[in-house]
Parts: structure tokens; sequence; C-alpha cells
């Protein structure tokens, strides 16, 4: 059957997520999910009836929390399906290209290399900032430039005034992707408010990490009305089951925003926690953060990784060499690891 299969296709290997690595314990922090598991109900009746393709209700709530209009909202399975969307609405396959700059989240590629996109590949400097110079001259025939901050999997901010010039570089050539999927735990980097300035900036969100609703699978794209309205003519036609977006509306309400922002506190506390303790053993560096995830270079990172995992302590090993992320999890789980660590280097 595979050689049925498009060439493009025979030639993948799927994007190997944390859930598909596997592994087995009790403490999981590989995947940037959140501790809490937060009760809801669903009445979800009317299921004998499709779902809108863009509930009303579900956008409103979205867009009051972002401080944009409906109309600059769409909502899609998670953000991984806003990515797709880009790439299916605005790159000619086997012609266009996208951009993008590693270390960073490896969607952006496995999407456009689905449906036969070239990928242009500009590393981050050494301080894990763009590389402007690099990216202005590789823009030929690039339609989507895809910028993730904070970064996964390094945990630093792009520079805002580099996200400017980047907008005014790519000016009526190609949309800058922002990729905010964990904002929610510094709402202030946010550049929702340069959608004003700039048609061409997309902004990638979710309700996966700070909202704790991974297996939800609800995520946002926030710009102009005339690209969104361009996505609206490439999503399925009814991309949100009814659960879904019931139970998006209640994580959205007062109560829902609420109980979010006081989670993003304890997480940051933990992540303190975890920053300091670490900080004082030897041989380590630790990156800034500020999601809720933690990147720590070990001297055999490795070495650490596979220990943690025999240990039932399960990580994400990076391809940054020697270098371990750390989701941060309840305050028990970062003491687990955090006493682990300490012992396995001693
Ligand atoms: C988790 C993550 C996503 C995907 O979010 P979903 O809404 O769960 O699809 C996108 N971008 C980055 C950087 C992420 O870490």
């Amino acid at each position: 059957m595979e050689k049925l299969a498009r060439k493009q296709v025979q030639g993948l290997t799927p994007y190997l997520s944390a859930r598909r690595i596997g592994g087995s314990g009790d403490v999981w922090l590989n995947a940037n999910e959140s501790p809490f598991d937060n009760e809801y109900k669903t009445s979800a009746s009317r299921l004998n009836r499709y779902s809108e393709c863009q509930p009303t209700a579900l956008i409103e709530a979205y867009a009051a929390y972002a401080g944009v209009k409906p109309e600059q909202t769409l909502t899609s399975r998670g953000a991984d399906e806003g990515i797709e969307l880009l790439v299916r609405a605005f790159c000619e396959p086997n012609q266009d290209a996208i951009l993008y700059c590693p270390p960073t989240y490896g969607m952006y590629a496995i999407s456009a290399e689905t449906i036969g996109v070239e990928r242009k590949v500009v590393p981050l400097t050494s301080d894990w900032q763009l590389d402007l110079d690099s990216i202005a001259a590789n823009l030929d025939n690039v339609k989507l430039v895809f910028v993730c901050s904070p970064n996964n999997p390094t945990g630093n901010l792009i520079k805002r005034a580099d996200i400017v010039r980047l907008l005014d570089i790519t000016k009526d050539k190609a949309i800058v992707v922002m990729d905010e999927a964990y904002i929610d735990f510094c709402p202030e980097a946010s550049t929702v408010d340069l959608l004003d300035q700039y048609p061409n900036l997309a902004i990638l969100r979710t309700l996966s990490k700070a909202f704790a609703l991974a297996g939800l699978r609800c995520g946002f794209t926030l710009a102009n009305e005339e690209l969104i309205n361009v996505l609206l003519k490439v999503i399925a036609p009814y991309p949100v089951p009814v659960p879904v977006s019931d139970i998006a509306i209640q994580a959205l309400s007062e109560a829902g925003l609420a109980r979010m922002r006081y989670q993003v506190l304890d997480l940051s506390a933990n992540r303190a926690y975890l920053q300091a303790g670490l900080s004082m053993l030897p041989g380590i560096e630790i990156f800034d953060a500020w999601g809720n995830y933690l990147l720590v270079k070990f001297s055999d990172g490795d070495a650490v990784f596979k220990a943690a995992w025999d240990h039932g302590i399960i990580l994400r090993n990076s391809p940054i060499p020697d270098c371990v992320r750390i989701s941060i999890g309840n305050r028990i789980e970062c003491e687990k690891t955090l006493s682990f660590i300490r012992n396995t280097l001693s």
C-alpha cells in the first residue's frame, strides 16, 4: 500500500511527539502539559446536528480574552491545525517555501513537507535570537516565516524589536507567523497589539498549555480579517466538535480565566523552585525560561535523560547537544525531579 501513497508522503517520518515516544513512569514532564486536571461538565445535547464551523460564542470569548475582534479570530483543532491551514492556504506546492529558525517547534517543517512545500532553515543566533540579515537574504519564494516566542524548546523570548523589523522586511512579501503557544505564561510579551499595523502578521494560540486542555484540541489563529477569510476557505466544514466548544467556552469564562491565571502563577513558582534548585548543582547551565518548561544543559545530557527515564521520570531530550527539556509539573513532581538529578550528579 505504501507505494500507492504520494512520493512526498512515502518519504515522511511522522512527528515524534512525546506521546509517541512512550516511556513508563509516574512523573511525566516531557510534553509541556499542565499538571492540573480541571473538571468540566458538558451537556452535549443536539449531537444529531452538525456544529457551527466557527462557533460564535467560542470565537467571541477568545477574541475578548486576546483583545481582538471576532473577525480577527479563527478556531481550529489545536494550534497545529492552524499551522497546516496557513501552509495549505498560502504556499503553492513545489514552488513556494516556508522559513523557520531552529532549534524550534517541529511541526512547521512537517506540515510543509507533507504538502510538498520547500523548507528554508535559518538557525537562531548563538543567543537564540533571529538572524535577520540571513532571513532577509533567504526570502525568495518564502510565503510564511515561523517565529516561536517563547520558543520551544529553548524557552526564551524573541526580541520585540526584531519581530517588528522582520514584519517590515517581509511586508507585501510574506506572512510572519508568531507561535504564541506559551504566551499565557507571559502575556505582556504578546505581539497581538501589532495586528493593527501589520496585515502580514498571524498569531497562533492554544488552550493546550496554560489552559490545561491539551486533550481538548482547541487552538486559535489571530490575524486581520482578510487573512482569516483566506484560512476559512481551506478549513474543514465542521472542525470544532460540539463538546469541544462547550468546554472551551467554560475555560474562557471569567471563572475559567481566573483559574488559568492562578495556575500560571503556581507553575511559575514551581519553575522558579526548579531553576533555583538546579542552579546549585555543579556543571549545569539553565536557560532563561518564559513558558512552562526549562531547558537545562548537563555535561552529559543523554545520560541524565536515560537515567531519569529508567527511574520513571520522563523528560524530553532535545536536538541541542546535552540539553534536556523539563516541563513544569506540580510541586511534588518538581521535587522528585530535582532530587533525582541531584543524586545522579553527585
Ligand atoms: C504545543 C505547541 C503547539 C501545538 O499546540 P496544540 O494546540 O496542542 O496543537 C504549537 N506550537 C508550539 C510551540 C507548541 O509547543
